[in-house]
């Protein structure tokens, strides 16, 4: 099992652009759903195979004291075999970190940190409904850096309403000035049901246009590759050798277990999903040992489809021996004319070696993703 993933999905409060599923942080829930989790790792134990990545998501992780998390990596560490270098990451909100938790963290092997910064600009801070203020990342960094923190990535989001190209840029000035090995830039999205939906609805928002988005991505680009960002995929750009271990098993398809309500497992074959809401994981755990509450088993057509969609979302696009190798038939015996078609329009590469999206045509990676659909 390559990567195993901790959901906490504790929030103090909502974002009005997330449409996660979160809870507030009852202490009685927390100490509940603590409890479950360490249940349900307690259930696997597979220490003939190493674990290279382990990443605790949220909600905020960050919430996490640090007994919880030492519990939690010991009772890991019983149960599975770690890599010597594996990659520990958890998300942390700059909002709920100081000194002493970063420290604490640090000890307790977390060597990644992955910081919701998602501007630099006090005023879209405030459109988000982030809690805080520009500054504070910086801080957050400085200080991480001093406690030995080696590799720190930072998630932006642009295309926010009345969002300027200039107001983007300034963002990833400030964040090429930071001394960080990641970065996470996604286009703001409006998932119904959220606050900015609703206002978007009342006319009070207006998402930016599709020509706008795209003058957005194409700067990003431009900006984290002259500083030495390398993009590796749809939104992640990375310094050599800082790519994103974590997410890019799922990328590659490969074994991850989910812990935790929500949580999503694959071995290779089978795919399950964990209950949602918090209470009910905790009463299935407590109660039938598993919260598992679907499962799909996937064809071979299915695993092939799934294999493409997510190797062309990376930059490295899909490998086609290691296709040949696994589904024991070439890929263009299947998408020959869809190949074809994408190729003509410039929208993708055809290698003896790969298929890839170029990188100017990025931005369209869900269109071209969707025509193998
Ligand atoms: S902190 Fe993250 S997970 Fe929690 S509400 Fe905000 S965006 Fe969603």
């Amino acid at each position: 099992m390559p990567g195993v993933y901790f959901h906490w999905p504790f929030c103090r409060k909502k974002c009005p652009y997330c449409d996660f599923f979160t809870t507030f942080p009852f202490p009685d829930l927390v100490e509940a759903y603590y409890g479950a989790v360490l249940q349900e790792l307690n259930n696997y134990s597979e220490l003939d195979q190493e674990v290279t990545s382990v990443y605790f998501g949220g909600g905020t992780p960050s919430l996490l004291s640090a007994s919880r998390l030492d519990r939690i990596l010991q009772t890991l560490y019983s149960r599975f075999k770690l890599h010597p270098k594996a990659e520990i990451t958890l998300e942390a909100n700059p909002e709920n970190l100081t000194r002493e938790r970063l420290n604490d963290y640090f000890k307790l092997g977390i060597n990644r940190l992955s910081l919701g910064a998602q501007s630099f600009a006090d005023s879209e801070l405030a459109t988000l409904g982030r809690g805080h203020r520009a500054g504070r990342v910086e801080h957050i960094i400085k200080q991480a850096r001093e406690l030995g923190f080696q590799n720190i990535s930072v998630d932006l989001i642009f295309a926010l309403p009345r969002q300027t190209l200039a107001g983007w840029e300034r963002n990833l000035a400030e964040v090429v000035s930071l001394p960080v090995e990641h970065v996470s830039a996604y286009c703001l999205s409006w998932p119904e049901k959220t606050v900015f939906a609703g206002k978007r609805k009342k006319g009070e928002f207006a998402p930016l246009s599709e020509d706008e988005e795209l003058a957005m991505y194409r700067l990003t680009q431009e900006i984290l590759a002259a500083n030495g960002f390398n993009q590796y995929e749809i939104s992640s750009f990375a310094r050599s050798r800082f790519r994103s271990r974590h997410n890019s098993l799922y990328w590659e398809n490969q074994p991850c277990l989910g812990l935790g309500a929500g949580a999503v497992s694959y071995d290779g074959k089978t795919r399950r999903r964990n209950a949602v809401p918090v209470r009910k994981y905790i009463k299935d755990i407590l109660h039938k040992g598993s919260a598992v509450d679907f499962s799909e088993t996937l064809s071979p057509e299915e695993k092939m489809g799934e294999a493409i969609l997510l190797a062309l979302r990376t930059s490295s696009g899909l490998d086609k021996q290691k296709y040949r190798r696994e589904f024991n038939q070439c890929v263009e015996q299947r998408y020959r004319e869809t190949i074809a078609s994408l190729v003509k329009e410039n929208l993708l590469i055809d290698t003896v070696e790969a298929l890839y999206i170029p990188a100017e045509k990025m931005a369209l990676a869900d269109a071209v993703i969707r025509e193998f659909l």
